[in-house]
């Protein structure tokens, strides 16, 4: 579990690199640049962990990339103390991005390998969530709502409406949407029945599987 000052060097670039495709928000961009992101890799690809791609993490997920990663998260125009839901914790990497700009951070996995290892990882790690659990983020969770926002981080082939309901008034939901290819895609609440949409090009996840395995 070490960070050296190499992995120092590497952030630095890929910071730059994150800028120079538009990411302008500053909380983003330093949490990229603090977070050992080669720890969240299984180390046969930790020599490429600052590279701007998606990695395998097992159980068939990937660790989305950094780009995309920076791009939700600009999305969500996250504050302080913003309580935010996480739909795919996955290798944990976006989490740990959220829980750095100082958002309390709940999440959601639904495969229970890594749900476990990433429930370890993070506190090792000096990242601490809110909550992490384990279940059908189609569902949310309603015991903790409402929330500041929602981030989906696999790809939805619609919008659960579930997810909808948890959101707070003037709150905001990033979601890729689409089967082969996803459209990111922002709502933001209005009021108890409207929501304003925004899209913003195309991305590639894995899907967000519901009542499978
Ligand atoms: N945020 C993660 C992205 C992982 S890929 C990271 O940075 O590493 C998307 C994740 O969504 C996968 O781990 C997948 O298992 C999970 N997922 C897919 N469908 C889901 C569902 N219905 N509920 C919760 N998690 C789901």
């Amino acid at each position: 579990m070490k960070d050296t000052a190499k992995h120092q060097g590497l952030r630095n670039q890929l910071v730059t690199l994150l800028k120079g495709k538009g990411i302008t928000d500053k909380s983003v961009l330093e949490a990229i640049n603090k977070i050992p992101r080669h720890l969240f890799l299984n180390s046969s690809f930790a020599d490429y962990a600052y590279q701007d791609k998606a990695f395998p993490i097992g159980a068939g997920q990937t660790i989305s990339q950094p780009y995309t990663v920076a791009f939700q998260s600009q999305l969500l125009e996250v504050k302080k103390d913003h309580k935010i839901l996480e739909i795919g914790t996955g290798s944990g990497y976006q989490t740990a991005v959220l829980c750095l700009m100082g958002a309390k951070v709940y999440s959601i996995e639904r495969q229970n390998e890594l749900f476990k290892q990433t429930s370890i990882l993070l506190p090792k790690l000096g990242i601490r969530p809110k909550h992490l659990s384990f279940g059908d983020g189609y569902k949310g969770l309603p015991n903790h709502a409402p929330f500041d926002s929602i981030i989906v981080t696999a790809g939805a082939p619609i919008i659960p409406q579930a997810l909808m309901a948890q959101l707070k008034i003037g709150g905001r939901l990033v979601i890729p949407l689409g089967e082969d290819i996803q459209i990111m895609t922002l709502l933001i609440r209005k009021n108890e029945t409207q929501f304003e949409k925004h899209e913003f090009g195309d991305f590639k996840f894995v899907p967000l599987l519901e009542n499978k395995n």
